[in-house]
């Protein structure tokens, strides 16, 4: 049994913004890690045996969450010298043996648990090999480690030669083949499902390969009413205005980095009669293309290719963001951590720059981070915000995150599901914080 706690002294900013922040306020965590009372210090009683901790000039919010993660890798670049073709030959014949796999469950669990002391008490994770995210998950759901809350959709679906196959993806070919593919996730234990619409970045050989159309309108389609049919989400990886309008025509639920939209796809946004909801929303990424898209390839290493289409895929994918932001589209907040420059523990990085390229202001920004990131997710009646009966997911920081969102790069104490962490340590990697510093 966990210890209840009661955070004392608190100044509360709830992650709704209908709520205005409270100050001198006590949170009672009951020993099943949730939420049992909030109200002013001096009015509540806290029970005999509950841990009482004092937070007198620091603010609590709830935890972020991260809508977009792999746990596969930690944001350090790959070298020149290392091409893609030869990392994934890597992945699948060193790790895909019984010691490999453990070696790469033991990286996930640190990346995971970095993201953790950062201050991400949720994270989904969309594409991940050998169902280690799955086993991940259910460690954490039983108790034999602390971790943040995972929603996991193992290997990603795409076609032949699509974004991330064969290793990263299940390969089909026509509906129905997708629709086997679905099962075969589904029977794994997934969570969610990740399909591949366009290509991307990391694997495109050529300029302009990565938005290029892959998957069709009836592959999309099919693989959602099979997902669907389970009450399971759809997320789709588009980096082109036409990759967007084939999966919101087939039905997905979120959209991944996402591209400039026209008329038909405003429209398809935010009323989609084949997705689950009802809508679709938005997952930007700016964070996995700023780096190599605007920094000096002689600090990057990245190749001419990686960068120009880095390049046509933010700026792309801004546009989008600031159409979503203008049109009132459902917009949540993913990183893509594990890409090249994207760690686990800088999620404020894309606060911060969506917050200098759209109208968007901190409170709306942490609300995204927290409330509307699990109602897209389909986890809001569990976290996401500082309610009654919610999981004790949150954060207390030093410096008020509405004054300066940097404020959430320095985390003072984090708790999951009532499991309170007092002294988060994240170990950074210097040499990435010093050329993203360059650019933020
Ligand atoms: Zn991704």
């Amino acid at each position: 049994m966990k210890t209840g706690y009661a955070l004392k002294n608190c100044q509360v900013i709830y992650g709704d913004m209908r709520k205005k922040a409270d100050t001198n306020m006590t949170i009672l965590i009951n020993e099943q890690g949730l939420i049992l009372d909030i109200g002013k210090s001096n009015d509540l009683s806290v029970p005999s045996n509950y841990e009482t901790v004092d937070i007198s000039g620091k603010y609590v919010m709830p935890g972020l969450i991260n809508a977009h993660v792999h746990l596969f890798a930690d944001g350090k670049p790959f070298s020149l010298s290392v091409r893609e073709g030869v990392l994934n030959f890597a992945y699948h014949h060193i790790l895909d043996t019984k010691i490999g796999r453990s070696v790469l469950k033991k990286r996930m669990k640190k990346n995971a648990i970095t993201a953790l002391h950062a201050g991400v008490t949720t994270m989904r994770s969309v594409g991940e090999f050998f169902y280690q995210d799955v086993q991940l998950r259910d460690e954490i759901k039983a108790n034999e480690f602390v971790g943040p809350n995972l929603l996991v959709s193992g290997y990603f679906l795409s076609v032949t030669g699509g974004h991330g196959a064969p290793y990263l993806a299940l390969v089909g070919d026509s509906p129905w083949e997708a629709r086997k593919n679905v099962r075969i996730n589904v029977k794994n234990g997934v969570d969610l499902i990740k399909i591949c619409v366009t290509g991307g970045v990391t694997d495109a050989k050529m300029v302009g390969e990565a938005g290029r159309l892959q998957m069709t309108e009836e592959e999309v389609a099919a693989i959602c009413k099979e997902a669907h049919k389970l009450g399971m989400l759809v997320a789709a990886h588009v980096e082109s205005t036409e990759g967007v309008r084939i999966a919101l025509r087939g039905g997905v639920d979120t959209i991944e980095h996402g591209a400039e939209m026209d008329e038909e796809i405003i429209t398809l946004y935010k009323k989609n009669p084949n997705a689950l909801k009802g809508y679709t929303a938005l997952i930007p990424t700016l964070q996995a293309g700023y780096p190599s898209a605007k920094l000096d390839r002689s600090l990057t290493k990245v190749s001419e290719t990686v960068k120009e289409n880095s390049r046509l895929v933010y700026d792309s994918m801004l546009k989008g963001v600031q159409q979503a932001v203008k049109y009132d589209i459902k917009m949540g907040i993913g990183t893509d951590a594990a890409m090249p420059f994207v760690t686990h523990y800088d999620i404020w990085r894309e606060l911060d720059h969506l917050m200098r390229q759209t109208n968007l202001n901190p409170i709306q920004l942490i609300e995204k981070v927290t409330k509307v990131n699990a109602e897209i997710l389909g986890i809001d009646d569990l976290t996401g915000t500082i309610e009654l009966g919610k999981q004790a997911d949150l954060i207390v920081l030093d410096q008020n995150p509405l004054d300066n969102l940097k404020a959430l790069a320095d985390i003072s104490m984090v708790m999951v599901k009532g499991n309170l962490i007092k002294a988060p340590a994240v170990k950074k990697m210097k040499e990435v914080d010093e050329l993203l510093d360059l650019v933020w």
